[in-house]
């Protein structure tokens, strides 16, 4: 799992790079924190979270559109990988950190402004005074029968 989990995901790169556009600060890959967090905003006692849909298990559409293949195999890694993020949340929001998870389906390109208008959701949540947040994309949910 972790040797095929990149650290640097394409998704993830996407949010830092509009973060630091915008004039944000941050550390990634944090190892000290529960669930070595990708992206920390200390200034704003942020963490941001960037998501694969298929690793992560998001009950959306692009999740389901991946290879089902071996899923006996995979399964089990999966629903491991699930029970850590939700851990590592809660230990988060327990030291006091605030918590968005920003999912892949939200940043896909070529569609419209979908990924310009998530960005800009990544924006002003940092912005905000929530605890915690999730952005992601479920507009299609319904097209294929594909749900888990
Ligand atoms: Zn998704």
């Amino acid at each position: 799992m972790r040797a095929i989990r990149s650290a640097n995901t394409l998704p993830e790169l996407v949010v830092r790079r509009h973060l630091h556009a915008q004039g944000y600060r941050f550390r990634v890959n944090v190892s000290s924190l529960p669930g070595k967090p990708d992206i920390v905003l200390r200034k704003h006692n942020a963490i941001v979270m960037v998501h694969g849909c298929f690793w992560h298990s998001h009950s959306c559409s692009l999740a389901g559109e991946l290879p089902r293949s071996n899923m006996q195999y995979w399964k089990p890694k999966l629903e491991r990988t699930r029970q850590r993020d939700e851990e590592s949340k809660k230990e988060l929001l327990a030291l006091g950190w605030r918590v968005l998870t920003v999912w892949e389906c939200a940043l896909v390109e070529g569609n419209g402004e979908r990924r310009e208008e998530s960005l800009m959701s990544v924006s002003d949540w940092l912005l905000s005074k929530s605890k915690q947040g999730e952005i992601e994309y479920r507009a299609s949910d319904t097209a294929v029968g594909s749900r888990r």
